[in-house]
């Protein structure tokens, strides 16, 4: 392998020349003047598991239809985003191999690909994230704004006020209030804001939490069944305690009246690990929502939640929350038997 032995001077400083390929992780490949590729690294085989070898093949045929062929003509160039077909980006990096002996005279280019299709997904959501924010916000400011130029045009023509309006601006308001508490809540969990683990006596957390919803429940005539099987847990009593207001006001939310709802702390199978449980006898939840519950502004029945004054939200901090206890959520539901909500916490 003349070319390369020029390149690294192996002779003088024995570097092994395979071992140097192996051990650069991103793939690349290069290719002399002609644009035929004359060496690959063997991630790149593994990464884009090209039909045919490609050693020997023009760029311009292997990559056709990407942007590498016109990255490999830009030598030089900044970084290049390339949508490889699926879900796959890769950032390349094209330059130039010049001969050692004289540096005037290019004998080949490297392109190194980077894969960047994590940062891509992850920028992906959060443009997703900021269209779904200014939707929500959106939303009930619109209202405020009509009720409140209603006022003012009332006021300006001497009519009374109209209760009925000033409720709606305080119901819209109230809205934005919980948006903005659950947005703020959200992003401290995820600045990873550190937990304050204790043993929690699961009565005591129950009843705090009991005690705190017992209007909503009462209104609705539901009966609520606790049964504690586990008599503590490790986690941090403030965190625990918003990840059962959630689950125990969305049961009593969304379960018609006079029905049941039951919280259970039970063992984990195999013990080791505590599971809360909050089970209704609501309309339960069809299995193709259950995969995306727990994110943020997923909705079964977007109409119905915003009826009952729900952010969206309050799934997604539980995870959250669960998540940084090291712990798991996940749904048990179908169609008119009911939901069960359970969060299962280690240790
Ligand atoms: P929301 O503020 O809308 O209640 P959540 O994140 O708490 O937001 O819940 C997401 C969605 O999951 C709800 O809008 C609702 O469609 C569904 N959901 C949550 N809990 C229940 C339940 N106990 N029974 C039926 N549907 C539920």
């Amino acid at each position: 392998m003349p070319f390369f032995e020029r390149i690294l001077g192996i002779g003088k400083t024995k570097l092994d020349f395979k071992l140097l390929l192996d051990a650069i992780r991103d793939p690349f490949f290069i290719c002399d003047l002609e644009e035929t590729i004359i060496q690959t690294s063997p991630q790149l085989e593994e990464v884009f598991g090209f039909a045919q070898p490609i050693l020997g093949q023009k760029v311009w045929k292997v990559f056709s239809g990407t942007d590498v062929p016109d990255a490999v003509r830009q030598v030089g160039s900044d970084a290049h985003k390339l949508d490889f077909g699926g879900e796959r980006y890769f950032s390349l990096r094209v330059s130039r191999l010049r001969d050692p002996d004289d540096e005037t005279r290019v004998l080949a280019v490297i392109v190194i690909f980077h894969d960047i299709s994590d940062l891509k997904r992850a920028d992906r959501v959060r443009i997703d994230f900021v269209a779904n924010v200014s939707h929500e916000l959106r939303t009930p400011l619109t209202s405020i704004k009509g009720y409140a130029d209603t006022i003012a045009a009332d006021l300006a023509a001497g009519q009374p006020v109209d209760a009925a309006f000033v409720g709606a601006i305080q119901r819209n308001a109230d809205r934005l209030m919980d948006l903005v508490h659950d947005l703020l809540d959200l992003s401290a969990l995820e600045s990873h804001e550190a937990l304050a683990l204790e043993i929690v006596s699961t009565r005591e957390i129950t009843d705090r939490v009991v005690t705190g919803l017992r209007k909503n429940i009462e209104e609705k005539r539901q009966t609520l069944v606790v049964d504690l099987e586990v008599d503590s847990v490790r986690a941090d009593p403030k965190r625990l305690e918003q990840v059962l207001v959630n689950l125990l006001d969305n049961a009593c939310k969304y379960t018609p009246p006079e029905r049941e709802l039951r919280i259970v702390w039970e063992m984990g199978a195999g013990g080791g690990s505590s599971v809360l449980k909050v089970i209704d006898q609501g309309p339960g939840i069809p299995a193709e929502h259950h995969a995306r519950l727990f994110e943020r502004f997923y909705r079964v029945d977007r109409a119905r939640s915003r009826e009952l004054g729900g952010t969206g939200l309050g799934l997604a901090i539980v995870k959250h929350i669960v998540g940084r206890h090291g712990g798991s959520v996940w749904v048990e539901s179908s169609v008119g038997q009911g939901s069960t909500f359970a969060c299962r916490f280690p240790g």
